[in-house]
């Protein structure tokens, strides 16, 4: 057993992704001796994904409504976002060198001529140039004793348990598995205690049994400038129509109320309002200009700007006799059934609720059973639409954490 005497000090940062690494760079700020135990080749894998798409480091949304985006926790983020924002996210960027802008929908973006790998580049630097030592290939397997942390070097085999001073566990969440992020480490929280919620996949396509002409015809098809509805949740933006059925910004934000409605029964209904950006009044009108004679599908293209697929999708979807009259088939154009099955599978999907329960920390993050051992990012039970708000709540949670442990190293060294 590797013990390091108390002069060492060290804090174990288990997880090298963004809360991982936001918790190390500020502890090692506050002069702390930090080693980051990573169990891939490489840390940031997940960050690097992220960056592949578009790269929505954080939103330019005033802070209270951003807090509300963690929706059941949304007192708790407005705490932990009070301590490191937006702003400080921003800020946080520009000391690495790499410029950000506010895109159209209020995202926040590095600028153009960097690219993530850069970013990850020029912070993995700042951590080393900190003193942050950085153990790649290392798998923690659980805890030993009050504070010892059972670890394998998978590139020897070789075994060992440390025992740092104060641990942040920041395993991520269970999606895209290849990055590293699992969610196998809720055997080892488990085995001394602590609950965990079981992972659900969030931010993830909605499943739509198509009939196969439709799946041919239609394929992958994007509906722009649509609302989304499920229950009392009404989302704007860009539809993707897909072989498997819906995908999309404003799924991926409904699925908690998708995964809700799956709950009280086998199928859950999006309503899709194909012109959300006329009145009622203004399409009804619309609709009666049609001239008798014209076939709907090409009124529709001409008047309404609903070309294909949108009359294969009202076929699909649709009553068997289309309405006709203005008033009926106003509404179905703005209530377009879509029966959903399920959500697509945890691996896919770009981040999950579940994880460590709120239950089992206190203020500081630090798990209840175990003092000294704090958790951050994705690992906790909370989730938030995409929009940059998953990376924004992973670095507020790792600041918060390291904020933690500072404290928590003062009040044991003055016992
Ligand atoms: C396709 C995709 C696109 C995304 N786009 C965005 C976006 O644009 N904006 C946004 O805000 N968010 C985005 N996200 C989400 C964001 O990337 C994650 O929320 C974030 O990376 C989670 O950070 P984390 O530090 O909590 O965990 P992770 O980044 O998952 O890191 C956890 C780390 O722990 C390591 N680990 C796990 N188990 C062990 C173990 N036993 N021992 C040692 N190490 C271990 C893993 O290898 C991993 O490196 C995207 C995600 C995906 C999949």
């Amino acid at each position: 057993m590797q013990r390091l005497s108390d002069s060492d000090a060290v804090v174990a940062i288990v997880g090298g992704g963004p809360a991982g690494l936001l918790a190390a760079q500020r502890l090692a700020e506050a002069g702390h001796r930090v080693v980051v135990y990573e169990a891939q080749a490489t840390v940031g894998r997940k960050f690097l994904v992220a960056g592949h798409g578009g790269f929505n480091l954080t939103n330019s949304e005033p802070l209270p409504d951003f807090a509300t985006r963690y929706a059941l926790h949304s007192v708790r983020f407005h705490e932990l976002l009070g301590h490191f924002s937006p702003a400080d996210l921003r800020q946080w960027t520009t000391d690495l060198g790499i410029a950000t802008y506010v895109g159209t929908s209020g995202r926040v973006f590095p600028t153009a001529e960097y690219k993530p790998a850069q970013l990850l580049r020029a912070w993995v630097g700042r951590l080393v140039e900190l003193g942050v030592e950085i153990r790649t290939r290392h798998r923690w397997l659980g805890f030993a004793d009050a504070t010892g942390l059972r670890l394998r070097n998978d590139a020897t085999g070789e075994e060992t348990t440390v025992c740092p001073a104060a641990t942040v566990l920041a395993l991520g969440g269970a999606s895209w598995s290849k990055t590293g992020s699992d969610g196998r480490w809720t055997a080892a929280l488990e085995h001394i205690g602590v609950q965990c919620v079981p992972f659900q996949p969030s931010n993830c396509g909605a499943e739509i049994a198509w009939s196969a002409f439709f799946q041919q015809k239609v394929k992958r098809t994007p509906l722009k400038n649509i609302a989304l509805t499920c229950g009392s949740h009404t989302v704007r933006g860009e539809l993707m129509l897909t072989e498997y059925g819906v995908e999309g910004t404003p799924v991926y934000a409904l699925t908690p109320a998708i995964r809700e409605a799956l709950g009280h029964s086998t199928t859950a209904t999006l309503l899709l309002n194909l012109k959300p950006d006329l009145t009622p009044t203004a399409l009804r009108e619309r609709l009666a200009q049609r001239r008798s004679g014209t076939s709907w599908a090409s009124f529709l293209a001409s008047a309404l700007r609903l070309g294909p697929p949108i009359p294969t999708l009202l076929r699909e979807v649709g009553p068997p006799i289309l309405p006709t009259e203005p008033v009926a088939l106003a509404h179905l154009l703005t209530h377009l059934p879509l029966p959903v099955s399920g959500l697509r599978p945890l691996e896919e999907a770009i981040s999950t609720a579940g994880g460590v329960a709120w239950t089992e920390v206190n203020e500081h993050l630090m798990l209840q059973r175990r003092p000294g051992t704090f958790v951050a990012g994705e690992m906790l039970d909370w989730e938030a639409p995409t929009g940059g708000y998953l990376l924004q709540g992973c670095f507020s949670t790792g600041a918060w954490a390291a904020q933690g442990v500072t404290r928590w190293l003062r009040s044991t060294q003055q016992q």
